[in-house]
C-alpha cells in the first residue's frame, strides 16, 4: 500500500498531528491490506460522494476507503552525514511515496523551537538540504558508474548521464528533483533512480488555534506558500492541536466544534484529501443493495486490476466493467435511469478507470 510519510524538525507539532490520525483513525481490522505497525495511521478518506449514493441506493452497509500515514521521527542538522539517527531517518524516507513536511508557524514561547526562533523558512530549508545531500551522494555514484557505459556510447547510458547531469546541476543549486522539468522517458529514469528529493511533496503549515479560522493574517504562513509556489508543492493550513482535540469527537460534535471555530472542513481532512491526491490515488466506487463502497485505485490502471483490488478471482475472470460516472449517476437519479439513459457503459479490458467511476464487474467464476 503506499504511503505518505510524515516529517519536521522536532517540536513543529508532528507528534500531534500524528495523534490526531491515529485516534481520528481507521479501525485496522476493516482494511486488510493495513501494516500494524506503531508509526503507521490509518486514515478513512472523508468524500461526500460516498454520502451521496448512500442516499441514492440505501444500502445496508457503507464503507469509506483508507489509506495510511507513516510518521518519520527525528530529523536533525547533519542527517546526511549520519547525525544523531540520520541515516535510519533518511532510510525510512526512503521507504515512503510522498512526503508531508510539517512547519512551525505558530508562537509559543512555552515550547522551544530548535533553532531558537520561529523560521519556517529556515526550517525547511534545513530538512531539504539533509535530502539533497544525501540524493547528491547517489547522484554522484551513478554518474561515475554511468559515465563509463556512456563513453562507449551505450544509448541508455547516455541518456541516464544526461538526466544525472540535470539533477546534479538542480541539487548544487539547492533544487530538488522533482522541481526540475523532464520528458516523460527522462521522468522514467528519475523514477528510477529512487530520489529523496524526487519525491512528491507538500507542506503543512501548523498555526496557533487563535489564527486557524483566518491563516491569511499569519505572515509565516504567507512565506511557506511563497516558497512552496516555486517548486508548486501545496501548502496546507492546520491546528495539529486542535486537530488531537477534534479527533475524540463523534462526527456532530465535530461539526458543532468547527462551526464554532469559523471553519467547514477540518485541517485534517484536507491534509487526508491532499495527501491522497499526491500520492497519484484516486476512487470508483461499488453501489449494491448490500453494500456501497469506495475503493482505492491508483491512477491510469485498467478496468480488470481496478476489479483485482476487490478480489483476484474479479481480475482473472474479468469480462466487462459496467460503469457509469458518479455525476452522470447523481443526474440520472438512479441505476435504472442512468441506464434509460444511456449513461452506463460497457467497458472491456483496456479501459482506464476514473475517479468517480461506479462499477458493476462483470466476471467468470
Ligand atoms: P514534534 O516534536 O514535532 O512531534 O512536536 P509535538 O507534536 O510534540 O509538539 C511540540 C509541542 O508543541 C507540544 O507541546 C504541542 O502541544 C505543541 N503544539 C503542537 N501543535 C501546536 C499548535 O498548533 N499550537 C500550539 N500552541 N501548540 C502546539
Amino acid at each position: 500500500a503506499l504511503t505518505a510519510g510524515i516529517v519536521g524538525l522536532p517540536n513543529v507539532g508532528k507528534s500531534t498531528l500524528f495523534n490526531a490520525i491515529t485516534q481520528a483513525g481507521a479501525e485496522a481490522a476493516n482494511y486488510p491490506f493495513a501494516t500494524i505497525d506503531p508509526n503507521v495511521g490509518i486514515v478513512e478518506v472523508p468524500d461526500h460522494r460516498l454520502n451521496k449514493l448512500t442516499e441514492l441506493v440505501k444500502p445496508k452497509k457503507t464503507v469509506p476507503t483508507a489509506f495510511e500515514f507513516t510518521d518519520i521521527a527525528g530529523i536533525v542538522k547533519g542527517a546526511s552525514k549520519g547525525e544523531g539517527l540520520g541515516n535510519q531517518f533518511l532510510s525510512h524516507i526512503r521507504q515512503v511515496d510522498a512526503i508531508c513536511q510539517v512547519v512551525r508557524c505558530f508562537e509559543d514561547e512555552n515550547i522551544t523551537h530548535v533553532s531558537g526562533k520561529v523560521d519556517p523558512i529556515e526550517d525547511i530549508e534545513v530538512i531539504n538540504l539533509e535530502l539533497i545531500l544525501a540524493d547528491l551522494e547517489t547522484v554522484n555514484k551513478r554518474l561515475q558508474r554511468v559515465e563509463k557505459l556512456a563513453r562507449q556510447k551505450d544509448k541508455e547510458a547516455v541518456a541516464e548521464q544526461t538526466v544525472l547531469e540535470k539533477i546534479k546541476e538542480g541539487l548544487e543549486e539547492e533544487i530538488p528533483a522533482r522541481a526540475l522539468e523532464y520528458s516523460e522517458d527522462q521522468w522514467k529514469i528519475v523514477k528510477g533512480l529512487h530520489l529523496l528529493t524526487s519525491k512528491p511533496t507538500l507542506y503543512v503549515a501548523n498555526v496557533s488555534e487563535e489564527e486557524v479560522a483566518d491563516p491569511e493574517g499569519n505572515t509565516y504562513v504567507q512565506q511557506v506558500k511563497e516558497y512552496a509556489a516555486k517548486e508548486n508543492a501545496e501548502v496546507i493550513v492546520i491546528c495539529a492541536k486542535i486537530e488531537e482535540e477534534i479527533s475524540e469527537l463523534d462526527q456532530e460534535e465535530k461539526e458543532m466544534f468547527l462551526e464554532d471555530l469559523g471553519i467547514t472542513e477540518s485541517g485534517l481532512d484536507k491534509l487526508i484529501k491532499a495527501s491522497y491526491n499526491l500520492l497519484g490515488l484516486a476512487t470508483y466506487f461499488t453501489a449494491g443493495e448490500q453494500e456501497v463502497r469506495a475503493w482505492t485505485f491508483r491512477k491510469g490502471i485498467k478496468a480488470p486490476q481496478a476489479a483485482g483490488i476487490i478480489h483476484t478471482d474479479f481480475e482473472r475472470g474479468f469480462i466487462r466493467a459496467e460503469t457509469v460516472s458518479y455525476g452522470d449517476l447523481v443526474e440520472a437519479g438512479a441505476m435504472a435511469q442512468a441506464r434509460e439513459k444511456g449513461k452506463v457503459r460497457l467497458e472491456g479490458k483496456e479501459y482506464i478507470v476514473q475517479d468517480g467511476d461506479v462499477i458493476h464487474f462483470r466476471f467468470n467464476v
